[in-house]
């Protein structure tokens, strides 16, 4: 059946290909229609699974070591119970019958509508019993895969799929950085969250708030990503598949043509030269930084080091990661945020429970509360910044003291090389993110400590609108044309340029095409941003009259009504 979702786009372009289901539990099964004449053989597949789960449960019960602690017989007692409900031995059935789907995507589907049902409970104990829940169902659909599975539909090459899922975590995405998926939708999230910021990363069409496509896709449909229109289409009829294949293509030629750019000085129409750095997550993004001819990295998010492991990276590691990096990029400078861990990014096994994590203990206040493992990756970054042209950029301040103290550090990681012998670059420049309205509206406290700033629109936009940029609920008042994040970007931008405090841009409006003269205009010369966007902010760079710019992004500040102010930047980009 033909049709369409809308979404967010979060990174352009159009792709053609054929789904893949990805759950977020980690139970990736598969969705496919079942024929009316199956429909008993499926059920009775989901039957004979349940079957062979209660007879382990019982072999296992029977074979309770003496002495074992009474819990775990209480577990496997609590796990038979859950197995036995009809919530989940009776509705999965049901479910086959009446939508004429596979058992396993019956059954998690079940799963997921009781798991929603325990994370509303309040009682701390019961909630967590989801996870029994989430144990058991594992459990059968070890079983039910076991069985004879009906084959599914042939899935196409990796470069053909699309990733569906109702959402992904920054670590899910990191770890997809090492396939090549065509597209990702999600059903939640928002357009900068990390999680589209690494989608963005990857160069593929993605969109994210599609609500309801993980239930209503099947695995191997084919869809095609509009990241331009920010649409999904699911089973397209042949006119409309030829009309994409067609703007594909021309996308594709407009792609190429880009390229030719690579080495060409980004300089305005007066010839102002504009540095354009590229933000990566992993050393291995540098191929990518070079291919777009990038002058430097402006943002190097080294927390994603971090994600998908159960122990830390130790400093011969993470020195080895900086120094490869250092090294890639010779004498253009390399900009290393040091670790922005919490929030959406929070590392394996964190015993820090936060109410509030986008608010908790982040970025420098998680570094400031863990000096050790702080220390060491001021050791690995010192190491390393002998290899190239090191910059460090310390995430989410607010307080002056916190930079004082990041500086206290920095010392005494000093001090420990020196004990060990070990050389480090005799000046490396320090900088902050400005991505708290308190510490835009208080510059100078941090222009008299650093050496640089950098303007962390992602965040900025979502403390001042106090909207989570990971929330789709919330996702479309999230707006970097609001006239209070305008004020203080365009603000921050002129007070370090006057007080000749170097200041970038690396949030995603550096890369935001519709944005780039009216960040011109505010006085910006530095941008960084996903080196997919590079060459196309470049060729707009190139074609911009700073003087015209200037009197309009001057009148856009003048402004406080949003009509104006979006009438004001297509005038910018006309
Ligand atoms: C930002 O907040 O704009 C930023 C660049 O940092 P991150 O997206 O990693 O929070
Ligand atoms: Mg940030």
């Amino acid at each position: 059946m033909n049709f369409v979702l809308h979404g967010a786009s979060v990174s352009s372009g159009i792709t053609i290909g054929h789904a893949h289901l990805v759950s977020t539990a980690l139970l990736e099964v598969g969705h496919y229609e079942i024929a009316e004449d199956s429909i008993e053989d499926e059920i009775a597949r989901f039957n004979v699974a349940v079957g062979r789960v209660r007879d382990e449960f019982a072999a296992v019960e029977a074979h309770i070591p003496p002495g074992s602690p009474a819990e775990f017989g209480a577990m496997i007692n609590v796990h038979r119970m859950i197995l036995e409900d009809s919530t989940l031995s009776k509705v999965p059935p049901a479910l086959v019958r009446e939508r004429r789907c596979n058992a396993e995507w019956a059954l998690v589907q079940q799963m997921e509508r009781l798991v929603e049902q325990f994370e509303s409970i309040d009682d701390p104990y019961l909630r967590e019993r989801k996870a029994d829940v989430e144990q058991v169902v594992e459990r059968v659909l070890k079983a039910l895969m076991g069985t004879d599975t009906p084959p599914a539909p042939q899935l196409a090459e990796e470069k053909n799929l699309i990733v569906v899922a109702h959402d992904l975590a920054p670590a899910d995405m990191i770890l997809f950085k090492r396939h090549h998926f065509g597209g990702f939708v999600t059903d939640v999230g928002g357009v900068t969250s990390h999680t589209a910021i690494l989608a963005r990363s990857l160069g593929i069409p993605a969109l994210v708030g599609l609500h309801h496509g993980r239930n209503v896709i099947r695995e191997g449909e084919q869809v095609i990503v509009d990241g331009v229109q920010g649409v999904l289409i699911v089973d397209p009829d042949p006119l409309v598949l030829r009309e994409y294949q067609l703007r594909q293509s021309q996308l594709e030629i407009e792609r190429q043509k880009l390229k030719r750019l690579r080495t060409t000085p980004a300089a305005t129409l007066d010839g102002t030269p504009i540095e354009l750095f590229a933000n990566i997550e992993l050393p291995q993004d540098i191929a990518q930084v070079l291919e777009a001819g990038a002058e430097g990295v402006g943002l190097f998010r080294t927390e994603f080091l971090f994600l998908n492991r159960k122990d830390l990276p130790g400093e011969e590691e993470q020195f080895e990661a900086y120094r490869d990096v250092a090294q890639s990029m010779g004498s253009r400078p390399v900009v290393l945020r040091t670790l922005d861990v919490g929030a959406d990014k929070a590392l394996h096994g964190d015993g820090h429970v936060m109410p509030n994590p986008a608010m908790g203990l982040r970025a420098i206040r998680y570094c400031l509360a863990e000096p050790q493992m702080f220390l060491t990756q001021l050791r690995a970054i010192l190491r390393a910044s002998t290899h190239g042209e090191l910059r460090i950029l310390l995430p989410m301040l607010v307080h002056p003291h916190e930079v004082d103290q990041a500086l206290a550090l920095l010392r005494q990681a000093k001090q420990q090389l020196d004990e060990r012998g070990i050389s480090y670059a005799g000046s490396i420049p320090i900088g902050g993110m400005i991505e708290i309205p308190a510490a835009a509206l208080a510059l100078p406290i941090f222009m008299r400590r650093l050496d640089f700033l950098s303007l962390g629109t992602n965040d900025l936009i979502q403390y001042t609108l106090a909207i989570d940029r990971a929330d789709d609920a919330v996702a479309h008042l999230y707006d970097p044309l609001h006239p209070a994040v305008l004020q203080l970007v365009a603000r921050t931008i002129q007070t370090a340029s006057r007080a000749g405090t170097p200041v970038a841009v690396c949030g995603e409006m550096a890369g935001d095409l519709a944005l780039t003269r009216l960040l011109l205009g505010f006085g910006l010369r530095n941008f960084s941003m996903h080196p997919t966007q590079l060459l196309a902010i470049k060729e707009r760079v190139l074609k911009t009259d700073l003087a015209q710019t200037r009197t309009l992004a001057q009148r856009v500040l003048r402004s406080d009504d949003p009509g104006r102010i979006r009438d004001l930047i297509a005038k910018l980009n006309a």
